[in-house]
This record gives structure tokens, C-alpha cells and sequence, in this order.
């Protein structure tokens, strides 16, 4: 059987309509497939790759911890020096209610273990959350995820969620004190990249606080420098209560966390102990490739290039007529065409031409920009002309 055939036969699939591209090895913004053919990631695997694929310095990283030890124990009972190492490093960035961090292995599982956590520490059970969110594929994360299609046919899950409209002031007043959580994408990334109103998370964290709720961030997809600082409520005076994340925060390896103050997060220890586990959360090799990359992202300075480098491609691109709208909060871009047939045609020709890159899931107008934070100048520009060749041959 050839690959593809193995792939389509015995891999389980998400679409009827996968990529089926065979990559053979990746490098900073570039896949290779075994034939030689290049693509330019514009995805970076959905906001993961934000140091680029195989950084060297990620790569001695989990060579160097492979060969110490791999996995030891369920999380939570041995002392491993990556885990610790990546845990001071990491809160030191963030603000002092922020002290401690639950390793988990994934995004949906941090969103998952954060709602465990604001009902234990409230008492409550209801959440509310936005239309249009996007949180994760179980049933704990499905449940705040805000479109009622994709979550039809695997109902009943979590009761008492509310989803109140993104950016509407308004709707905060159905906040109410029977609420444990708030959870909110400070950008919404599958809704097609619509950012929080200036002041609209601080609202949010406002009524929060009336009403004894607890705020929960979910920057799995717009943490580690997307959007220009380590994480985007860090560009507003606003303050999670519970912080989510995953994605790029483990250099290319699966790790996710759910961040909390020490006193919340201890009432996971007692009545019941365990009130969350993993075996394979916070696991050393993704701890020490997440390591190394929050090194290189603290140490060089991608972040800071993240917002000219988004505004280069604005630039080349903002003026072509099928253009009708370029959203984007740092290197988290959707660009918006003037008809979901263009938008289907382009994504292919792209594909053709070399450049990988991916629809949102509840906005089919737009195509998403999300390359990696290393991306350069001359390769922005390159990139660019080969976008606008291709919508000019639609
Ligand atoms: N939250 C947001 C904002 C996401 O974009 C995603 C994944 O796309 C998730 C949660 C779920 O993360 P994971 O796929 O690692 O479970």
C-alpha cells in the first residue's frame, strides 16, 4: 500500500478533506516533503512552531534530556529539574497572583482542569463563556465552546453554560454571583482573529470581581509571543484569575498548563486529594524543549519584531481588491476575502505554490497567517508576492 492509502485507511481522520502533504523533515519556516517540494508554514501548526521547527537549541534540549530520563512517575510526586527549572522561569514573567503551575499535556485539558478548579475553589458550576470560542475537543472544553453544531451530536455535557457575544459591553451584566468561571480567548482565534476591545477584558475582570467569579484566560493559542508580548492580556491592565495555556509553550513537544495563585491551586490536594492528575502531565522532555524555548524567546528578541513583522505584511497585502480585511493581533493574522469560493480556490493554489497555510473554523471568508516569530523580512516579502500571484490568478 502506499502512504497516502495507509494514511486515509488506518490513521482516524478529522475531515473528509485532509491535506495529505508527506513532510519528511522541517526547519525553521520551511517543511520539505520527500520529493524536495518546500512549503512556507504559515500555520506553524497552529500557533506552536513560534521558534520555528527544529530550533538547535530546542533539538540539544530534548537530546540532552532523552538521554538523563524520559518518564519517572505520575505527575506531581518526583522533583524534575526541567519542571521546576521551566516553573520558576516561567512565573517570574508573570504577575505575583500567578505562582503556580499545574502541568498538564494539552490544551483542552488545561481549559478542561482549569473549570475543575474554579468550581472547587467557588463552590459554583456555572461558567460562562463567548459565542464563537474555541476551547478544546473534550467534553469539559466542548462544553464553553460557543457554536451549538459542533457540539449537537455529543450532548448532553456540562450544564449551566452561558455564552454571552464577544466585545458586547452589554452582555457582562449576565455575569451573575451563581457563576465560578468566566473563560474568554483574549483573541478569539477560530471565530477569524477578533481581538478584545480596548478595556474590554478589564470590564470583564471588573464584573468578575462583583460578582465572586473567577477569570479565566485562555491564551493557548496567543501565548509565547504571538501577539507581540509573552502573553496578550500582558498588553492590558487586566489580570486572569486562572491562565491556559499550551500549544507553543512546548517548542514543538506536547505540554499544556493551567496557572493559578498557590492557595487556589492547593485545594486540588484535599477533600478530595487528587483532585486533578496526569500521568504524562508536565512530562521532562517537553519541559526541557520548553525550557529552551522560553530561554530563546526571553533572551532574543522575536517578540519584540512580532508587531513590525505583522505590519509588513499588512502592508503588502491590504491593498489587492479580493482583499476586504486584514485582522490580526501581532503574528496572529486572518485575512479576509471577498467570497468563501475565492477564499476555498486560494487555499489550493497556495497548497500548489508551496505555501501551507489554514481556514478558521467558524469563519470560512478567511485564511490564517500564524508563521513562525522567526519568519524574516526577505521571506515575508517572498511570501507575500507568491500570495498576491495566486490571488491574481484566481
Ligand atoms: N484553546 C484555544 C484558544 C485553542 O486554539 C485550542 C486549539 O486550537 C485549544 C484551546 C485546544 O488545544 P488542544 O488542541 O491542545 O487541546
Amino acid at each position: 500500500m502506499n502512504k497516502k492509502r495507509i494514511f486515509l485507511e488506518h490513521i482516524g481522520q478529522t475531515s473528509p478533506f485532509p491535506l495529505c502533504i508527506e513532510i519528511e523533515r522541517a526547519e525553521g519556516i520551511y517543511m520539505y516533503a520527500p520529493d524536495g517540494q518546500r512549503y512556507t508554514d504559515l500555520v506553524s501548526g497552529v500557533s506552536v512552531s513560534n521558534v520555528g521547527h527544529c530550533h538547535p537549541k530546542v533539538v540539544a534540549a530534548v537530546k540532552a534530556q532523552v538521554e538523563k530520563y524520559m518518564h519517572l512517575m505520575v505527575y506531581g510526586e518526583i522533583i524534575q529539574s526541567p519542571q521546576i527549572q521551566l516553573a520558576e522561569l516561567l512565573t517570574e514573567q508573570l504577575p505575583h497572583n500567578l505562582d503556580s503551575i499545574y502541568f498538564v499535556n494539552s490544551g483542552t485539558e488545561a481549559t478542561d482542569a482549569a473549570i475543575k478548579l474554579a468550581k472547587r475553589v467557588t463552590g459554583r458550576y456555572e461558567i460562562a463563556a463567548f459565542q464563537n470560542s474555541y476551547h478544546g475537543s473534550s467534553q469539559g472544553s466542548m462544553s464553553v465552546l460557543g457554536n451549538h453544531d459542533l457540539k449537537a451530536p455529543f450532548l448532553p455535557i456540562i450544564p449551566g453554560c452561558t455564552f454571552l457575544r464577544f466585545n458586547q459591553w452589554k452582555d457582562l451584566q449576565l455575569i451573575t454571583d451563581k457563576m465560578a468561571a468566566v473563560i474568554v480567548e483574549p483573541v478569539q482565534g477560530e471565530a477569524g482573529v477578533i481581538v478584545a476591545q480596548n478595556g474590554y477584558l478589564k470590564a470583564l475582570q471588573q464584573r468578575c470581581r462583583e460578582t465572586g467569579t473567577l477569570l479565566i484566560f485562555d491564551e493557548i493559542q496567543t501565548g509565547f509571543g504571538r501577539t507581540g508580548r509573552l502573553f496578550r492580556f500582558m498588553h492590558e491592565e487586566a489580570i486572569p484569575d486562572i491562565l491556559c495555556c499550551a500549544k507553543a509553550m512546548g517548542g514543538g513537544m506536547p505540554l499544556g498548563a493551567f496557572i493559578a495563585s498557590k492557595a487556589m491551586m492547593q485545594t486540588l490536594t484535599h477533600d478530595p486529594v487528587l483532585g486533578h492528575i496526569t500521568t504524562f502531565g508536565g512530562h521532562p522532555v517537553c519541559c526541557a524543549a520548553a525550557l529552551a524555548q522560553l530561554q530563546i524567546l526571553l533572551e532574543e528578541n522575536w517578540i519584540l519584531q512580532v508587531e513590525p513583522k505583522a505590519e509588513l505584511f499588512k502592508k503588502l497585502l491590504e491593498k489587492h481588491p479580493l482583499i476586504t480585511e486584514i485582522r490580526h493581533a501581532g503574528l496572529m493574522m486572518a485575512v479576509q476575502m471577498d467570497s468563501e469560493e475565492h477564499n476555498v480556490r486560494l487555499f489550493e493554489l497556495l497548497t500548489k505554490n508551496g505555501i501551507l497555510t489554514d481556514q478558521f473554523i467558524y469563519n470560512p471568508l478567511s485564511f490564517r497567517i500564524a508563521p513562525p516569530l522567526i519568519i524574516t523580512e526577505a521571506q515575508i516579502q517572498e511570501t507575500c508576492e507568491l500570495i498576491i500571484k495566486c490571488i491574481n490568478e484566481l
